[in-house]
């Protein structure tokens, strides 16, 4: 995650400001009964997803662990090989601070490292794709092709990713790569995690022309968004692994420079992520 990776929406004249200004008092009111629809619509697939072998994808270091720190921890528990894969350096979560964003690259794959050993995956399991973050989709070919040879080298069978509908860039362009890399893999089951999509709602944020349709658009997301039928693992007694993992990108979650404007992931977003249960969106081949 990079923090406020949300684009601003494109506005189209006054009857597009109005319907943007309406999404954005309208949104916190749906966002709780929306993720209420989507657990409840879940299916439990605890004992399913809890051994298999797979390879999670990140976009950035902590996506693995907000996602599915819990599912990692307990796949590992299991015994089953866990891959962890970091698409980018995450060198870009603090563009205004004064910690250069090569130093913040370093501090976050040794911030990775020790997460992966709190969720029980060695660093011989996790991997660097060192693409620099926020410049994901410009290298959507490299990165299937990249995935491709990992579930060659990995032998694995499953596949992790953020969600589609995860309106920060680099965690859509990942699951577009993901999606390419399994295509013609029809014995590889895809499954997306929730991270931005999860806190800030099920919209996608392509521009549209047309105010009205993007009102439209704005009403079915939700719905559509409960398609396919969400599968749910739960957490159990390896939630405090998952809030170790999360305590490591000390990066992400403490004011390591003591600016007074650096971010921090906060309760608004933690809270969601860190719930009894992490949700996965089965990708249909
Ligand atoms: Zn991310």
């Amino acid at each position: 995650m990079v923090i406020g990776g949300g684009r601003p929406e494109p506005g189209v004249g006054s009857l597009g400001s109005l319907t943007n200004r309406v999404s954005r008092r309208v949104r916190p009111a749906l966002l709780r009964p929306w993720r209420a629809a989507m657990v409840a619509r879940s299916r439990d697939a605890t004992a399913q997803l809890t051994t298999t072998n797979s390879l999670v994808l990140a976009p950035h270091p902590d996506d693995e662990s907000l996602g599915c720190g819990a599912t990692i921890a307990r796949k590992r528990a299991a015994h089953a090989d866990v891959w962890i894969v970091c698409a980018s350096d995450g060198r870009g979560s603090h563009p205004r601070s004064a910690l250069p964003p090569g130093r913040m690259a370093e501090l976050r794959a040794d911030e990775l490292v020790q997460a992966a050993a709190r969720l029980g995956v060695v660093r011989e399991r996790v991997r660097f794709l060192g693409h620099h973050s926020g410049t994901l989709h410009q290298h959507v070919d490299t990165l299937a092709d990249q995935i491709r040879d990992l579930v060659r080298e990995s032998g694995v069978r499953e596949v992790l990713v953020t969600w589609i509908r995860d309106p920060h860039p680099d965690h859509r362009a990942l699951s577009i790569a993901a999606r390419m890399a399994v295509a013609d893999r029809p014995d590889v089951r895809l499954l997306e995690y929730p991270i931005w999509g999860w806190v800030e709602g099920p919209w996608t944020r392509e521009p549209h022309p047309s105010p009205l349709r993007r009102a439209l658009r704005f009403a079915l997301e939700p719905v559509e968004a409960l398609t396919p039928r969400p599968l749910g693992v739960s957490c159990g007694p390896y939630r405090g692994a998952k809030w170790a993992a999360i305590r490591e990108h000390r990066t992400q979650v403490v004011n390591v420079t003591g600016e007074p404007d650096y971010g921090t992931l906060g309760p608004g977003v933690l809270g969601p992520l860190t719930s009894r249960r992490e949700l996965f969106l089965p990708v249909e081949h």
